[in-house]
Order: C-alpha cells, then sequence, then structure tokens
C-alpha cells in the first residue's frame, strides 16, 4: 500500500464507517463467515436478520438480502461496542461456507451502507479503540501465518501480551530513570552527588541487560517465523538431491545418475523440530554452456548469497572439493558445514568433527546413518537453543528497535557525568521501545503493517 493510499486508509477508518469482509477462508467449507464491523449496525441488522440479536448470543437466523431473499439459513452473533474484537459493534453471520453464498451476503452488507474491508482494517479498529496494541495485532498476523506448532506458540505470546508487557515493564524502569535524571537538571550541584546516590548508573545498568535479554528471545523467535535458509551445494552427482529427499523425509527433487539434471533450486520448507526450514537444492555448480543449466547455475548463487548456512557436499573417498572453483567463491561469512556423503560405500562411521571454520559431518543420504547429526549442526550453525519456551516471536521492526534502545542506553551510559545529554538518550530509548507498541508509530508505516495481514482480520 503506498503511502498516501495508507494515509486515505487511516483516515477513512477513523471516519467510523461499517466495514465488511469474508473472514474464512476462500473456497467451499461447512462454515463461512462474514463479519461485519462499525458504528451502527442497525440497518445491516434488520434488513438481513431482520432485527439486532441479543448481545452475545448464537441466534439461529435465515440471513436475508435488501430486497428480502432468502440467501442462507446460520448462526448470527452480535457483539455490542465496545466489548468486541474492534472496540465497535461487531455483526458476525456464520453461514454455509460455500463463496456464493457468501459473496451474496457481502454485496447486501455493501448494499446496505458497508464498504469492503482493507486487509487488516478489523485488526487495524482494535489498535485504533485500544483494545490491542501494535506488538499484539502483528502476534494474530503471526500466529495466523505460523507454519509449525511452535512458532504457534511463539506468536500466541505476542497476541496475549506477553511480549508487550515485558516491553512495557522495560519502559517503566526507563521512565523511572528519566524522572530522576530530569527531576536533578534543575539543581546542577547536585548532579554528581545525584548519580553516585542514586545508583542511576547501575539501574542503566540492569535496563540494558534486560534489554539484551529480551533482543536474544526475540532473535531466537524470530528464527521459528523466518525459518532457516539452507543451501545444499556441491558438485553433481554427490547426492544433493537425495539429502534434500532425506531431510524432506519425501521424494522432491528428481534423482539421477546424470549430472546436470537438478536445474533449479528447488524450495521446500521443512521443519526440523518446529524451526521451518527453507532447503535450496541448487543445481550443480559447474561451469556450463549449457543457456537453462547456466541459469540453474546463477540462481544457485543468488540463493547462496541470501542463506544463514551453507552445506557442502563431497562424496566419501573423493578428496577435499576445496580446489573447485566455486567453493573458492563462497562468501566467507556464511557458516559452512561441509558434509562427507555415501559412507555406505566406505564403511565409515556417521560422525561430527568441528573443523577451523565449519563443521564436518559424515553420513549416507541413501540410509539415512548420520541425518539426525546433520540436523542437529543446522539448528546449532543458526544459534538455535532447542527450545521455544519464553521466547517471542518478533519481527526485524521490534529487533531494530530494541537494538537502537540498547545502543542509545550505552551511549546514555558513556554520557557520564553530562546528565543534560543522558537525559536526552534516555528520552530516545523510550521512544525507540514505545513504537514497538505503537505508540509512537508514523502512520505510514501503520498502514503498511496492516495492509500485509488477510482481508476479514
Ligand atoms: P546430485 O546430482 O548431487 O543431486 O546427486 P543425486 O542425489 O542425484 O545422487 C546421485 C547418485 O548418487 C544417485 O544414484 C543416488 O542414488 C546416489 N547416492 C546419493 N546419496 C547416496 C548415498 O548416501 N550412498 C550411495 N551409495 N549412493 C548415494
Amino acid at each position: 500500500m503506498s503511502g498516501e493510499r495508507s494515509k486515505q486508509w487511516l483516515g477513512a477508518s477513523h471516519g467510523g464507517d461499517n466495514i465488511v469482509a469474508v473472514a474464512t477462508p476462500a473456497g467451499s467449507g461447512a462454515i463461512g463467515i462474514v463479519r461485519v464491523s462499525g458504528p451502527d449496525l442497525t440497518r445491516v441488522a434488520n434488513v438481513v436478520l431482520g432485527g439486532t440479536p441479543p448481545a452475545r448470543q448464537g441466534v439461529l437466523s435465515f440471513f436475508r438480502d435488501e430486497h428480502g431473499s432468502v440467501i442462507d439459513q446460520g448462526i448470527a452473533l452480535f457483539f455490542p461496542a465496545p466489548e468486541s474484537f474492534t472496540g465497535e459493534h461487531v455483526l458476525e453471520l456464520q453461514g454455509h461456507g460455500g463463496p456464493a453464498v457468501l459473496a451474496r451476503l457481502v454485496r447486501t452488507c455493501i448494499a446496505l451502507g458497508a464498504r469492503s474491508a482493507e486487509p487488516g482494517e478489523f485488526a487495524f479498529r482494535a489498535f485504533l479503540n485500544d483494545k490491542i496494541d501494535l506488538a499484539q495485532a502483528e502476534g494474530i498476523a503471526d500466529l495466523i501465518a505460523a507454519g509449525t506448532e511452535e512458532a504457534a506458540r511463539c506468536a500466541v505470546r505476542s497476541l496475549t501480551g506477553d511480549f508487550s508487557r515485558a516491553i512495557e515493564s522495560l519502559c517503566r524502569e526507563l521512565v523511572d530513570l528519566r524522572v530522576w535524571v530530569e527531576g536533578t537538571l534543575d539543581f546542577p550541584d547536585e548532579e554528581i552527588e545525584f548519580l553516585e546516590s542514586s545508583s542511576a548508573l547501575g539501574r542503566l545498568q540492569r535496563v540494558r541487560d534486560r534489554i539484551a535479554e529480551t533482543i536474544a528471545a526475540s532473535r531466537q523467535g524470530s528464527l521459528l517465523r523466518e525459518g532457516i535458509r539452507v543451501v545444499l551445494a556441491g558438485p553433481p552427482n554427490v547426492g544433493k538431491s537425495s539429502l534434500l529427499n532425506r531431510l524432506a523425509g519425501e521424494a522432491v527433487a528428481i534423482v539421477t545418475d546424470i549430472p546436470g539434471t537438478t536445474r533449479d533450486p528447488i524450495r521446500q520448507i521443512l521443519q526440523i523440530r518446529g524451526v521451518p526450514m527453507h532447503v535450496i537444492d541448487t543445481a550443480g555448480l559447474r561451469e556450463s554452456s549449457d543457456v537453462v543449466e547456466r541459469l540453474g547455475i546463477e540462481r544457485a548463487w543468488s540463493a547462496i548469497e541470501n542463506a544463514d548456512v551453507v552445506v557442502l557436499i563431497r562424496e566419501a573417498g573423493v578428496t577435499q572439493c576445496r580446489g573447485e572453483p566455486w567453493v573458492e567463491k563462497l562468501p566467507s561469512s556464511l557458516p559452512q558445514i561441509e558434509v562427507v556423503n555415501k559412507i555406505d560405500l566406505t564403511g565409515e562411521t556417521p560422525c561430527r568433527a568441528d573443523l577451523a571454520g565449519r563443521v564436518r559431518v559424515r553420513l549416507s543420504a541413501l540410509t539415512g546413518a548420520g541425518i539426525a547429526i546433520l540436523e542437529d549442526a543446522l539448528l546449532a550453525a543458526v544459534g538455535w537453543q532447542g527450545r521455544e519456551e519464553g521466547l517471542f516471536m518478533a519481527r526485524e521492526r521490534h529487533l531494530e528497535a530494541l537494538r537502537a534502545a540498547e545502543t542509545l542506553l550505552a551511549e546514555a551510559e558513556n554520557e557520564g557525568r553530562h546528565l543534560e545529554l543522558m537525559a536526552e538518550q534516555l528520552r530516545l530509548a523510550h521512544d525507540a521501545l514505545t513504537s514497538i507498541l505503537g505508540q509512537s508509530t508514523p502512520d505510514d508505516l501503520l498502514g503498511e503493517i496492516f495492509s500485509r495481514f488477510c482481508i476479514g482480520k
């Protein structure tokens, strides 16, 4: 959504019109829900249901269009303001989940003065009406998008406000500190005494420690959302496709004996102990004159540049692939795991060795021996600590704000005895933290965040 459009949208929402959307996924299903929210739903309720249903009670009812024809029969639920998700009056029409039925219901509501909701507009109204803060709204979107149970549990912690409470508590400590510092500014003679007697620096250090803990918990949580991008790389025929199949537990790539048959970086989302893993199988990284194969090679390189970890595969019994030109071109900052495959042919036992700058795992994609060792190494390479409890599903936006606050507090501490500068750094750090909750977030950014929600949420 462009900045201008998001502003219009923000303006429209402040205006308080009725919005309508299908809240259930597209396609046919047993039940389909149309949701209407706004300041006055009397007309919609009168025409569609023959009157406003009692608050928060499911009522079996015919749903009619504006001409009185029956569209469907279902359950109507009415949540009067402010006790609703959006904080406005909300009407839920739970009908049969056929696209034609739901489209007619939406059209009827529009004929009765509602307009189609923008993506995330229900959640946005909830935010505007102080039902949820911004981090909670983002938690809802992340919960809906969660691909693993661990990710879903983590997102719920944001939705229920655990993450927001952690941020609020940091904000309170900062406010206390600001009050002390700013209160002392008026009495310059007491500045030094203030710093010593109030143990302000000790308190500052404690806030910094807690921010560092929150960053650590948030970084782990973001792994559950973003997943790990793993590139399988190596010369043709070493067993990349076989290893991918083994990790996926199903056949997703064509396995053949002819070098160069895997032409696309096939993306497969697997999960390893709850962490989504985007595995990219690359075309054999060798020089080639074949146009299609060259294209595959180019795509393999761009996948490598965006990866979290590269798995370099070679065959057991074959000398190191260090001499291969493509190995030399790998970005040195990328963590590397060297897989020695096909140990079933040499009779070696599966094992892990920690070499300078990388880990070597001996395994067999064919028999599966050593695959668990590789999975451990992959998770360790991105710093996954193996537990989901207590983690926050933070977004990059949250991490940036936390890191900014951390840097500002470090600067505040360095200001030492210049209380005025210290007060300013504390104020900026406080602003950074409140932006996580949406208290000082620009409209454009709000529009951007909510426009990524699904329609009907
Ligand atoms: P890619 O070109 O690197 O993707 O290699 P493939 O996965 O297509 O494998 C090439 C050949 O090696 C196939 O015949 C596989 O069956 C075989 N292969 C792959 N992994 C193993 C392994 O661990 N042991 C043995 N014995 N053969 C393997």
